[in-house]
């Protein structure tokens, strides 16, 4: 998807802090974050949105992906919270599937 911005970030099209890679999962800085850690972590492939994730195992190893990062980051203890928007009313503005750890900070909830 040569259009996607989480593609050419994959590619090295378009610059990241990367944090942490496997050859299906991406995790780098969010350019705009929300806690004093924000990750996204993304499948390497193309998936537009969890509506459209086919794979469970991948699914969960997003997930377990995250739970990693946040244990090497040191926020597993305090606690951290794993976001992953979908579509339009979900808050979804890129259109690559990733999971948003964010920690660091209490989170409230409910979210707006
Ligand atoms: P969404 O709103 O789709 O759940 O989250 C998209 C996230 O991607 C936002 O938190 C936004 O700051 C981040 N983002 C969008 N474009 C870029 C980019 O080019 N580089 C990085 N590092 N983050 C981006
Ligand atoms: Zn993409």
């Amino acid at each position: 998807m040569s259009g996607c911005i989480f593609c050419r970030i994959v590619a090295g099209e378009v610059p990241a802090q990367i944090v942490k890679k496997t050859d299906a999962i991406l995790a780098f800085t969010d350019m705009n974050p929300q806690a004093p850690t924000h990750l996204l972590i993304i499948p390497t492939m193309h998936i537009g949105s969890l509506n459209d994730a086919k794979d469970p195992n991948l699914l969960g190893s997003l997930l377990a992906f995250a739970r990693d990062l946040a244990k090497e980051k040191g926020l597993a203890t305090r606690g951290y919270r794993v976001v992953l928007n979908t579509n339009p009313d979900g808050g979804q503005t890129v259109f690559h599937l990733h999971v948003h750890l964010l920690g660091g900070r209490v989170m409230n909830w409910p979210p707006g």
